[in-house]
């Protein structure tokens, strides 16, 4: 059984449950698994290969827990850049028709290199749209070869525009064919054990892309196999009419009367939740992944992320599709979750208040949501911290670089106040991904031509 020896870190941020932040810290590992965390001078002095960590901050992996790495093929297009959700979406639904089995493979690797060289050693993938032969296997095949842990979703979308849905009937799937593929998809690939590379996930896309029937058939059958339920809700206001109109109800409350609501349950945005359903996802366990980023680009609003929290919501972090983003660096999602609750802060008037403080997100709680919450948000729980029995998934960053420069009173905090960086290691199940600020799984030059001739020959529709 194969040891790392990872020691002498300047600080090791455990994410354990006192908080601790270790200075010349390290990781003893054995076998994928953490056996040892504590100082240096605690962990046993040989291993099979020993990480020497002096000026550098270790951290537990970051998890990412909403994405569409298929977007990567359409970041920027020019007549989606300045355009709210449900406008964005029509320009992109009929490029996206276009996709082939390749362009998932060599998307999927593109996202988790970027999501790899910002620290990332987990990610959820929602893959919604399937044409010209394209199967979820691609992504999953493609993304083992990369080496983060993947809980890749079986996405769908049933509701035509003929039936009153957003997405044009092209690209809409029968009832039958989802479903039948989503157990398919569980019984080929799920692996509920801890330390599991993949799990499946379903994940009907929206309450305007998919019926009712599908809602619900979706979830008995995830709950027939203990897999988990994902969607985007509450995303916009747009959103909101549409369910109110077409259902009688609001997002949360549609969900409620879908039997999707619980534990297994997480919901990608909810920008738009009030208090009484924020009282509902935390009394239900239900879970939510804000992406910041993607919610200023679309011009979708701020979710009340420090609301949720005060309620005992479980939050992880994202960094939504690569079109809606543009990029899917999670680090600097960490940057932009502390910063926007900061401006909602302002704009409610808190920050003004005599404790002000109490009422401004910190780096520590943000990188919190990166990992802890995440790992929550996905139903994990040998994730998300480094603790003795943990999985050994970690990144480390060298703090002698220009961003930080002036900011070492707190390196936890520098690493989220100052510009976001790379990582300089990343490692997933005591397995090197990034090693030396190189991606260590892949050739990267070669993938980001062929990523570029894709996109071109997609966008242009050659
Ligand atoms: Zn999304």
């Amino acid at each position: 059984m194969p040891t790392l020896l990872a020691r002498h870190a300047s600080v090791l941020v455990t994410m354990d449950s006192q908080r601790r932040e270790i200075p010349d810290g390290g990781l003893f590992i054995r076998d994928g698994f953490i056996e040892q965390v504590g100082p240096t001078a605690t962990l046993p002095e040989t291993a099979d290969d020993i990480l020497e960590l002096n000026s550098h901050i270790v951290l537990p992996g970051l998890i990412n827990t909403h994405h569409h790495f298929y977007q990567t093929l359409t970041r920027a297009v020019p007549a989606a850049q300045n355009a709210n959700l449900f406008n964005w979406l029509k320009t992109l639904y009929p490029i996206w028709a276009r996709m082939t089995p390749d362009d998932i493979r060599i998307s999927t690797q593109t996202a988790l290199a970027e999501l790899a060289l910002s620290g990332c050693t987990a990610a959820s993938d929602h893959l919604y749209i399937f044409p010209n032969g394209s199967r979820l296997d691609d992504e999953i095949q493609a993304g083992l070869e990369v080496g983060l842990r993947l809980h890749a979703s079986r996405g769908s979308m049933s509701l035509g525009e003929s039936k009153g849905g957003l997405p044009p009937d092209s690209v809409v799937e029968s009832e039958d064919t989802i479903l039948r593929d989503s157990q398919r998809l569980i019984e080929t690939f799920h692996d509920p054990n801890p330390g599991a590379m993949v799990r499946i996930v379903l994940a009907p896309c929206s309450p305007f892309s998919v019926t009712a029937n599908l809602m619900r058939q979706s979830a008995s059958l995830a709950r027939e196999y203990g897999v988990s339920l994902h969607t985007h809700l509450a995303e916009t206001q747009d959103e909101e009419v549409f369910c109110i109109e077409k259902f009688g109800y609001r997002p949360v409350a549609y969900m409620e009367i879908l039997n999707w609501v619980g534990n297994d349950v997480w919901f990608a945005h909810s920008v738009y939740a009030n208090d009484e359903e924020i009282a509902t996802y935390a009394q239900t366990g239900c879970g939510v992944a804000h992406c910041p980023t993607s919610n200023m680009r679309l011009a979708s609003g701020i979710s009340p992320i420090l609301d949720m929290l005060r309620a005992g919501v479980k939050v992880g972090l994202g960094v939504d599709g690569s079109a809606s983003n543009d990029g899917s660096h999670l680090l600097a999602e960490v940057r932009q979750a502390m910063l926007l609750a900061r401006v909602r802060a302002g704009v409610s008037g808190a920050s003004l208040s005599s404790d002000a403080a109490s009422e401004l997100m910190t780096a520590r709680q943000a990188l919190e949501i990166a990992t802890r919450g995440s790992a929550a948000v996905l139903g994990r729980e040998d994730i998300g911290s480094l603790e003795k029995g943990k999985c050994a998934d970690f990144f480390a960053v060298n703090l002698n670089q220009l961003p930080f420069a002036g900011g070492l009173h707190d390196p936890v905090a520098a690493l989220v106040f100052c510009a976001p960086v790379q990582a300089d290691y990343t490692v997933v199940a005591g397995k090197f991904v990034v090693r030396d600020g190189r991606l260590m799984t892949i050739d990267l030059p070669g993938l980001v031509k062929a990523h570029n001739r894709a996109s071109i020959r997609l966008v242009s529709g050659l």
